[in-house]
């Protein structure tokens, strides 16, 4: 971090700024004097620092950041890769992950047959919403506790773990019993008291990107949860907020570099949730492998004219069988295991 002090501070005056930054934080205070500023590098764990702070201090004029806020998902701290063991499956590395499943679990026959196409065609998680985040109060909420019994029910079944989303604190206990990996959605990416308490289990948790979310406030957030102990922490991209209508959303394939490069933790791409159309899941799945994403997630429905939640965008288990026989053919050259 690099601070500028305003002309006309006394060595004094400087001196007190000094201290009061080095009682904010385990830092250390290097002071330049120029010609006609001067300038205070600070050195150690600047992400003890709450920038704002610095900022109000007087004589403080300018405050740089040079090092990212967030550690623990720092690539800086951690240079390897991160994998993370979901049930009988891993996250990250050579593995490419597909998890897969309906937006919604709807009945015993739907989850069932979703489940055991899924898994023919060789994904490793199954996916399904007990509790939905729906935009309209009036919309199909999911069949909540008796849709995590019926995605139990499929785990037994196809042998695949399960990952579900929870939107309440209140209901932590429960989904670390029922399932394998917790997401937390786009909506609640931003809700640090559900990624406090999330932060004091150690069930993997996969953390989709708010739809305005820069990366920054993304990674804080997984930071959020891995402050609290948990370090089982995959990102998803899931598209983003843009002018553009066409598309749900913007896929921003862009971010799976940029988080790879700046963090250890695996990233996978959702790209139901960001194009809204089934047809664009292939080209989109393909692009993010390309792209070096650690996995993805894919909604798949038995009948998707008739889903209760996301038929436009979930592909049918035969056109998800033509998906993943064209990652399995392209896994090799991109240093991928399907
Ligand atoms: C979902 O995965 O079903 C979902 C609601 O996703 P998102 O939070 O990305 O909208
Ligand atoms: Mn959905």
């Amino acid at each position: 971090m690099v601070i500028r002090i305003s002309s006309g501070a006394t060595n004094e005056q400087i001196e007190r700024v000094c201290k009061q930054i080095e009682a904010m934080g385990n830092v250390h205070v290097h002071k330049i004097i120029g010609e006609n500023y001067t300038v205070l590098g600070i050195v150690g764990d600047t992400s003890s620092l709450d920038i704002q702070e610095v900022e109000s201090l007087d004589y403080v004029e300018k405050v740089t950041r040079i090092q990212e806020p967030f550690k623990k998902a720092n690539r800086m701290f951690k240079e390897q890769d991160s994998i993370i063991e979901v049930g009988n499956t891993t996250v990250g590395g050579e593995l490419f992950s597909v998890m897969a499943g309906p937006c919604s679990v709807e009945s015993e026959e739907q989850i069932l047959e979703v489940a055991r196409r899924v898994k023919a065609a060789g994904a490793n998680i199954l996916r399904g919403g007990a509790f939905k985040p729906r935009t309209s109060p009036y919309s199909f909420q999911g069949l909540e506790a008796e849709g995590l019994e019926l995605l139990k029910l499929a785990k037994k079944e196809t042998g695949l773990p399960i990952v579900s989303e929870l939107m309440s604190p209140a209901l932590i206990e429960k989904f670390v019993e029922d399932v394998d990996m917790i997401q937390v959605g786009a909506r609640n990416m931003a809700n640090f008291d559900l990624l406090k308490e999330l932060g004091k289990t150690n069930t993997p948790i996969l953390l989709k990107r708010g739809m305005s979310a820069t990366i920054e406030e993304f990674l804080m957030s997984a930071e959020y949860i891995m402050a609290g102990g948990n370090q089982n922490v995959i990102l998803c991209e899931r598209g983003i907020r843009t002018f553009e209508t066409f598309t749900r959303n913007t896929l921003d394939l862009s971010v799976v570099p940029v988080l790879k490069k700046l963090s250890h933790l695996p990233v996978i791409i959702d790209p139901s949730h960001a194009t809204g159309k089934w047809w664009l899941v292939e080209p989109l799945a393909k692009a993010a492998m390309a792209v070096g994403a650690d996995g993805l997630m894919i909604e798949v429905h038995n009948d998707p004219a008739n889903a209760k939640c996301d038929g436009p965008q979930s592909l049918k288990p035969e056109k998800f069988d033509d998906l993943m026989a064209s990652l399995k053919g392209m896994a090799g050259i991109f240093g991928k295991k399907l």
